[in-house]
């Protein structure tokens, strides 16, 4: 294994953090959030960014993986908010699975950075265990008929289109009756009812379908085989190295924090509780990074990363909240002001970072669930 970046590699990680230096902006007083950041992914779907992985047959500029994670950790790093599921998942898998009339159809919007899309996977009674779902399709003609209901799906109410699982054979074992559909979020018989997270945020939803009828082009893959394309969905879910990376400038900035501050007339960073404590942290952000370059380097050899990303998703959203706890104890009873308070060191970043790591874990799989994936096919243990 070979983890270091080429001259060119290196060469267009700088590309890009200057470019981000000059477009990143955070809204303005009373401007809309999400359409500042639609806006930006238009802006990385120009520079073929958004894409860039994507095979020049259709669309994309034919990167290498390898420089795909260059991209990657420059815009986590930087925070910038590039995470676009039509071309981090959706995309991807409408290429491995779709006929060439839905390529055609779905894949240039997401090119263009113009198509949003959400994905209705989980249900009330399907988390973890998601092949116990319930939605209904029911074949009726050239068409189905859909019924039920998807629970946390986020950014349903922005979207135009959902990545949908729906139970198609109710009499096969449970992951051979499932059948996966690309439907248009304003087909009649579609309603999305917000859920409002701790942090007071609107991005999850509910989404309720009564007798919602798709043509059967809407059906990606064969029906019934469902649930075996879902599972590459998940995979390119797990795989990013966003979910290392993306707090690692909160660490920077806390490590920045304690060497300035001064608590009893010497800084932070002398009190040895503190300094092993960024010192270990250090090391695991190193390790993380390490993690995500190897499923990195996995998909460049043309391998296909499955227990490898579900360590590197596991570690790296039990990572942000260690940090997250670090965080709130090293700054003090201040490290839970809100941002907005004129008294928050860090503009209110770890009282948000603490509340919102709560949901790296869940989100994606359960840690738990990534854990059995890496006994089971990872080490080879029994299932529990
Ligand atoms: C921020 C966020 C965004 C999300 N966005 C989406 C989205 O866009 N689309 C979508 O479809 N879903 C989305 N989800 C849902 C997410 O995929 C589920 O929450 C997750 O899969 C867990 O399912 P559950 O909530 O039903 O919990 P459950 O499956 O009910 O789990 C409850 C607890 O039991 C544990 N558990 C369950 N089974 C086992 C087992 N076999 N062994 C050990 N422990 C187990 C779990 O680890 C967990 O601690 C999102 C969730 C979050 C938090």
């Amino acid at each position: 294994m070979d983890f270091a970046y080429s001259p060119e590699e290196e060469a267009f990680r700088q590309e890009v953090r200057a470019f981000l230096k000059q477009e990143l902006r955070e809204p303005a007083e009373g401007e809309d959030a999400w359409e500042v950041r639609r806006a930006f992914i238009k802006k990385l779907a120009a520079k073929g960014w958004l894409t860039l992985a994507w095979p020049k047959e259709w669309g994309g500029q034919g990167a290498s993986h390898m420089m795909q994670l260059a991209y990657n950790e420059a815009v986590a790093y930087q925070e910038a908010p590039a995470n676009d599921i039509g071309s981090d998942r959706v995309g991807p898998t409408i290429m491995l699975y779709g006929t060439e009339e839905q390529k055609r159809r779905y894949l240039p919007p997401i090119i263009a950075g113009e198509a949003v899309w959400c994905q209705g996977f989980s249900e009330p009674g399907a988390g973890s265990d998601l092949a116990s779902l319930e939605m209904r399709a029911v074949e009726d003609g050239d068409e189905f008929v859909i019924n039920g209901s998807k629970i946390w799906t986020s950014f349903a109410h922005k979207a135009d289109a959902i990545i949908l699982l729906a139970r198609t054979d109710p009499d096969a074992p449970k992951h051979r009756g499932i059948s996966y559909f690309l439907v248009d979020m304003d087909t009649p018989g579609i309603t999305v009812r917000p859920l409002v997270d701790m942090l007071g945020r609107h991005q999850f939803n509910e989404v309720f379908f009564e007798d919602v009828r798709v043509s059967r082009d809407t059906l990606l893959g064969e029906m019934n085989r469902g649930w075996y394309i879902a599972t590459t969905t998940l995979d390119f879910e797990r795989s990013g190295i966003q979910r290392v990376i993306g707090s690692m400038r909160t660490y920077d900035m806390l490590a920045d924090y304690a060497r300035q501050t001064k608590r009893n007339g010497s800084p932070l960073a002398e009190h040895p509780l503190v300094r092993h404590k960024l010192a270990d942290l250090k090391i695991e952000f190193e390790v993380g990074r390490l993690l995500s370059y190897r499923v990195a380097w996995m998909q460049s050899q043309g391998l296909v990363p499955n227990y490898e990303a579900s360590v590197s998703k596991m570690y790296g959203s039990e990572l942000a909240q260690r940090l997250a706890n670090a965080g709130v104890r090293i700054i003090g009873l201040g490290g839970q002001l809100a941002p907005g308070s004129p008294w928050a060191p860090l503009a209110g970043r770890f009282e948000t970072l603490y509340i919102a790591a709560s949901a790296l874990t869940v989100a994606a799989g359960t840690s738990e669930i990534q854990r059995n994936i890496i006994a089971s096919r990872g080490l080879g243990l029994p299932r529990g």
